[in-house]
């Protein structure tokens, strides 16, 4: 388990991240399952979108480990609850009716509409 990339930003829990979402890049179609640990409750998200997210909250980018985006969202679950999992979700298309705008994923706490 080799760590070729440096993190300038020291992480304070540096528990299992899971692997950088850049490399899910090479897996067409690829997306992010984010799952409630509370009601099992299911939505995939596209592997960009998720990205993109990231880079615009200033959370993180193509370098954040794909299962520590659970610790990133902050709007609470449907059921109330506020744990979730997340994990790769390969050939994400077949969950199409699951995926949820990317507006949801991550709260943004530094607005910065430019309309
Ligand atoms: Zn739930």
């Amino acid at each position: 388990m080799g760590r070729s990339n440096v993190s300038p930003v020291p992480t304070s829990a540096d528990t299992d991240d899971g692997v950088p979402l850049a490399h899910y890049r090479q897996h067409e179609g690829c997306g992010v399952e984010i799952t409630c640990n509370v009601c099992v409750k299911r939505r995939v998200v596209g592997l960009e979108a998720v990205i993109a997210r990231l880079v615009a909250t200033g959370r993180g980018g193509p370098q954040t480990g794909v299962r520590a985006i659970a610790r990133l969202i902050r709007e609470p679950c449907g059921c109330g609850a506020r744990s979730w999992d997340t994990r790769p979700a390969f050939r994400a298309g077949i969950y199409a009716d699951g995926v949820i705008p990317p507006a949801l994923l991550i709260e943004d706490q530094e607005r910065s509409d430019d309309a």
